[in-house]
């Protein structure tokens, strides 16, 4: 993928069976404010994603999706509730197939993407790995609330390994910081 800025927003529908034959490949950007789930997912709206999609038959004779996605989100940092800049960015690698029997037909490095007839939504299944990049909980990678604060090592909390816990809601209604 080449480093020139890209200019125009990703397309949004078309026939993936057909691009996969033809070896289309398609490149655009993506704004956050055209992904409502991602959106109600982290905080601010000014975020937007450059997005390379690969459509091609493989090896195998398998029609696939491979693509890359970057950007970056703004998230509630959950030490300090001040804003982080968080990276996003996934890689797709998908087999476009018609019905769960194929899906589950396809070799354990190809995740299904299950479209109908015609055109698919490519916005909905860059949403759907986006959301499946994105961390449960952020924080600044800083110390960004002095250590004394804390009690215990919950500080050094891996954001992937405890989802749901916020050890610092205490801290949370202690500074009544009103969230953005
Ligand atoms: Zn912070």
């Amino acid at each position: 993928m080449s480093q020139a800025p890209i200019n125009q927003s990703l397309p949004r529908r078309g026939d993936p069976r057909k691009y996969a034959q033809q070896g289309v490949e398609l490149v655009g950007f993506l704004a956050l404010e055209s992904l409502p789930r991602l959106q109600g997912a982290v905080t601010g709206d000014s975020a937007s994603f450059d997005v390379l999609l690969s459509f091609r038959i493989d090896e195998d004779g398998k029609k696939v999706l491979e693509g890359t996605v970057n950007g970056e989100v703004n998230m509630i940092c959950q030490r300090c509730l001040d804003t982080v800049l968080v990276p996003l960015s996934c890689n797709l690698r998908l087999g476009i197939v018609w019905s769960e029997d194929q899906a589950r037909a396809l070799p354990r490095d190809l995740d299904p993407w299950i479209v109908g007839e015609g055109a698919a939504d490519f916005y909905e299944i860059v949403e759907e790995e986006l959301l499946l990049s994105l961390p449960a909980v952020a924080y600044h990678d800083y110390a960004c609330v002095p250590s004394e604060h804390f009690s215990s090592g919950a500080a050094e909390v891996e954001a992937s390994s405890k989802p749901k816990q916020n050890p610092f809601q205490v801290l949370e209604q202690l500074k009544g910081t009103p969230k953005k």
